[in-house]
């Protein structure tokens, strides 16, 4: 229904025109209000300062507010969002309703004038019902949206604070890292090898170095080195900025069009659904025509009679809830995906989750709980045990730590986690890795009051996933130099160490010396340590602090193993995939050794699987990575770039894959992934805009879930779906039959418009809260170009089509000898009761007596509950009798009627075991 809208396009046109309007009375509302922040990368911080009213701990949230009423919320205004009756008037533009309001115009031209406007009525409320439901999915989907909002990290009241990007206003204080959509046009202040992609907004490809010095005062924006612009990418170090301009505001702002469209995308399924209907009302129209004139040439029946029968079988024909139902079930299923921490942020990975065939998964802080703390170390030559409770030990003997001071030196200074608050309320904060050596350095009590008085921070050149290491710079004032203290992965580390600190002196690194270091980091990896390696050494004065010039010639000092346990239920989500038919594999930047340990100790690899590591996968001409690379369950010290590789191969294989990413190389892998996830709480703004899905626990088990839950979705859109193919098989081959039969029509127009459009219609939206069926996660996944509808349930459909029609046909022939009008009314009856017995068959896609209770989804129950009232209402309500042509039923009647229903709904449910029989084949292979 989207599609048309757009083709429609100039039924927006008055809406654009007032948004045009509203956009420039916006513009010159901040242009008026908002001239402090223009131009200021040409002062410099302390008059920035001045300039923006703010100070150096930031603003105050009052002020803040203030502010916020004065300057507007922070976000480029795009085409408002379709109001209310703008989604009614949608509800009009599916040609299968058009179909329907031609069918009633044709009613009133053969001069049924009531009938046509209950016909008309009938349009109407169906349209009313379409728009309540696909409009409280759209909110539904709004409000995923909002959640799914970004983030900034402000300095308000002087403590660093979570701001939603949107509430931002100049004079805030921002912080910068590597993976950050800059959120406004910012003032840099302090950096740390800050280094930004400004392609979207001066086309230049390559990231440009920052400075905080001021630039010309007609600077372009491409020279204006000082200022980070919204909507721009940090690629790599950190900063500290003075939010200037906000919004509209924005060099962004202004040039970003507001009148873009936000175009709907419809998913594999909904396009899929949206063809069907396409494709049955043209065979209704070619079925329509052929009936009329074969009635013709047959000469059995008047034209009038004709007519009357070829607008029964057009009203029959017509699916109109089908494409409605699918939209209303993806954006539900979407909701419901929420409530298991699964932010749907595109609607078709709703659709493709429950496809996944493979799930490729960060290990740490996602497998494992990122729960760090350090248990071991290396240092002069000897591994020493860190324990909770009996402290520093060697080979059992208990240690003083206090010679550990060169180690601790490096663990602690090189190190971004920040302890907050004091007394009780003391935490620490920061990546996990940097809190655990910490905790080691205060537990052999190297604390800051140790190290303080003697360093004095100089600069960072900050970790990345691609070298795997840091850097920070000190003044050492005890020794009179200045120092860098590195730590990393020990084996891209250890390239960069031509010395060692010994018992206290320094001595060129031997090949002895390096073998007993790689001995040390593998027996720590084994035993399932992350492992991290320290290093220093000294540099001259007046260095330009670049990586490859600062990261070489080092100093080795030691290792530090990390213990990071799996998360609690990852072995049994595992084992669940295992049975689902989902393959897994354990992606990370860290040793392999260690990666294996942790993947056997969750069940993920067993004797005979494969592991790779990212220099292999680098190595490994493609054709030969697609063939291994379905046994591969380990890839360990992986770059984010073969991240991308690996998805390629799996795809050349034919898999669904879903693919968890939080850093800002990840990207690309997330793109190319068909369900690309990222975490909620350590993803990046860049992940977070290109993935189609969001963990907002990080967990593992969460990715396991949503699968299961996805691939109840998909379940039941195929479940309303095929009754509501059903229903319409019925209501046609009632008609069709009666033809050949030469009965007299069954049911009248009216009555088969009112079936078609409310009383199947309505239970059908009740599928859409059916559970999962027990066996979800224990069938293969679907093949990705499955069908909805496809060979079993075409014939599931058929049979009961025949059922329904069947048993209406019996009961009119039955009671034809009371009249026309009495037999009509026990046909629609009996076929509105068919259905409500259909619809509890349906439930399930193979036979299950559970599902036959129809208090497990009181839904479903309601619905069913309500068209029966409907029904009952134009059987024995006189205004509506008239209308309708009915008249009321005997008690004695309704017997017959459940009896044949119940009948009705013993060979559905016989006719699934059948089918099931007929092709229980082996489970597809993938
Ligand atoms: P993953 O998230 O898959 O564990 P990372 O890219 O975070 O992989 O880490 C890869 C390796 O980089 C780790 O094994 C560790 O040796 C090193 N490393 C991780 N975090 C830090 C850090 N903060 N400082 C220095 N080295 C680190
Ligand atoms: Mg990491």
């Amino acid at each position: 229904m989207g599609n048309l809208s757009q083709r429609f396009g100039f039924l927006n046109f008055p809406k654009g025109f007032v948004l045009l309007l509203k956009v420039k009375q916006e513009r010159r509302r901040m242009i008026e209000s908002a001239n402090t922040g223009a131009n200021i990368h040409q002062f410099s911080v302390d008059k920035t300062v001045k300039n923006l009213g703010s100070s150096f701990s930031g603003l105050t949230s009052l002020e803040a507010k203030k502010r916020l009423k004065k300057y507007g919320l922070n976000k480029i205004l795009r085409e408002q969002k379709k109001s209310a009756l703008v989604f009614f008037l949608d509800q009009f533009k599916d040609p299968l309703l058009i179909l329907l309001i031609l069918a009633g115009v044709l009613s009133v031209s053969i001069g049924e004038m009531i009938e046509g406007i209950a016909m008309f009525a009938i349009v109407l409320l169906n349209a009313i019902l379409g728009f309540v439901q696909e409009y409280r999915a759209e909110k539904a989907m709004e409000a995923l949206q909002e959640l799914t909002a970004p983030m900034a990290l402000a300095i308000r009241d002087g403590e660093e604070q979570k701001v939603p990007a949107s509430k931002l206003v100049p004079g805030d204080i921002i912080l910068l890292d590597a993976g950050d959509i800059i959120p406004a046009d910012s003032r840099l202040i302090e950096l740390a090898s800050l280094q930004v992609d400004e392609a979207s907004l001066t086309g230049e490809s390559l990231p440009v170095q920052k400075k905080i010095s001021p630039a010309n005062a007609d600077a372009p924006i491409a020279d204006q080195h000082n200022m980070a612009f919204m909507g721009t990418v940090v690629t790599y170090g950190k900063a500290k900025a003075f939010v200037a301009r906000t919004g509209m505001q924005t060099e962004f702002g202004k040039i970003s069009s507001s009148l873009q469209d936000t175009q709907k995308i419809q998913t594999p399924l909904q396009k899929k659904f949206d063809q069907l209907a396409r494709h049955i009302g043209i065979a209704a129209v070619v079925l329509i025509f052929i009936v009329f004139v074969s009635g013709m040439l047959l000469g059995t029946l008047s034209l009038l009679e004709m007519l009357v029968f070829a607008l029964a079988l057009a009203v029959a024909t017509v699916p109109v809830a089908l494409p409605t139902i699918v939209t209303i079930g993806l954006s539900m299923g979407s909701k419901l995906l929420a409530k298991f921490n699964m932010l749907v942020k595109k609607l078709p990975a709703a659709e493709s989750l429950g496809a996944a065939t493979v799930i490729c998964s960060d290990k740490t802080g996602t497998i494992t709980q990122n729960q760090m703390s350090v248990t071991r170390a290396f240092f002069n030559g000897q591994t020493i045990n860190i324990d909770a409770y009996s402290g520093f030990s060697v080979g059992g003997k208990v240690i003083n730590p206090a010679g550990m001071e060169p180690f601790f030196r490096i663990a602690f200074l090189c190190n971004n986690a920040k302890e907050n608050g004091n007394g009780a309320k003391k935490m620490v904060n920061g990546n996990p890795t940097d809190v655990a050596l910490l905790a080691a350095s205060k537990k052999a009590k190297f604390e800051r009051s140790h190290f303080e008085p003697y360093f004095k921070f100089q600069a960072e050149l900050p970790f990345d996933s691609d070298r795997k290491m840091m850097s920070v710079i000190y003044n050492n004032n005890q020794e009179g130099r200045t120092e860098a203290f590195v730590k990393g992965a020990p084996d891209f580390l250890l390239e960069s160490c031509t010395r060692i600190y010994d018992h206290g002196t320094v001595r060129p690194l031997t090949e002895f010396d390096r073998k007993k270091i790689i001995g040390a980091n593998q027996s720590f990896a084994e035993n399932a340590l992350r492992v991290i390696a320290l290093a220093y050494r000294e540099i001259p004065d007046n260095f330009v602090h670049k990586i490859r010039l600062v990261e070489k010639d080092l100093i080795f000092v030691g290792l530090a193993g990390i213990i990071d346990p799996p998360r609690e239920g990852v072995k049994e989500a595992i084992a669940r995939c295992h049975t689902a038919g989902i393959s897994l594999m354990m992606i990370t930047g860290d040793h392999e050794t260690t990666a294996r340990a942790i993947a056997k100790q969750i069940g993920l690899y067993k004797i005979g699987d494969m592991t790779l590591t990212g220099k292999e996968i680098e190595r490994m001409p493609e054709k030969e990575l697609v063939e291994v690379i379905d046994r591969v369950r380990v890839a360990a010290r992986v770059l984010p770039v073969q991240k991308l590789k690996i998805v390629e191969a799996l795809q050349k294989k034919g898999h669904v894959v879903s693919m968890t990413g939080d850093g800002i190389n990840d990207a690309p892998a997330l793109k190319k992934a068909d369900i690309g996830i990222t975490m909620g709480i350590t993803g990046t703004d860049v992940s977070k805009e290109v993935a189609d899905a969001i963990l907002t626990d990080d967990n593992f088990n969460t990715i396991v879930n949503a699968i299961g839950e996805g691939r109840n979705v998909y379940d039941k859109v195929i479940k309303s779906a095929k009754y509501l193919l059903s229903c319409n098989t019925g209501e046609i081959l009632v008609i069709l039959l009666s033809i050949l039969l030469q009965l007299p029509l069954p049911l009248i127009p009216l009555q088969i418009l009112m079936i078609n459009l409310l009383t199947d219609a309505i239970p059908a939206l009740g599928l859409g809260f059916e559970t999962a069926e027990d066996n979800i996660m224990e069938r293969s996944p679907r093949r990705p170009d499955e069908r909805p509808i496809n060979g079993k349930r075409f014939i599931s459909i058929i049979i009961m089509g025949i059922v329904m029609a069947l048993g209406t046909l019996y009961l009119f022939n039955e009671y034809l000898e009371f009249g026309l009008h009495y037999a009509r009314t026990v046909a629609f009856t009996t076929l509105v009761f068919i259905q409500m017995f259909a619809v509890m068959s349906s439930r399930s896609l193979t036979p299950s007596l559970k599902k036959l209770n129809p208090f497990t989804n009181l839904w479903l129950l309601g619905g069913v509950a309500l068209s029966i009232l409907l029904h009952l209402m134009v059987v024995y309500w006189a205004p509506m009798q008239s209308i309708f042509k009915t008249v009321s039923l005997q008690w004695n009647d309704w017997w017959k009627i459940i009896a044949v229903s119940s009948i009705g709904l013993v060979i559905m449910e016989l006719s699934k075991v059948a089918i099931r029989f007929n092709r229980s084949g082996p489970k597809h292979a993938k």
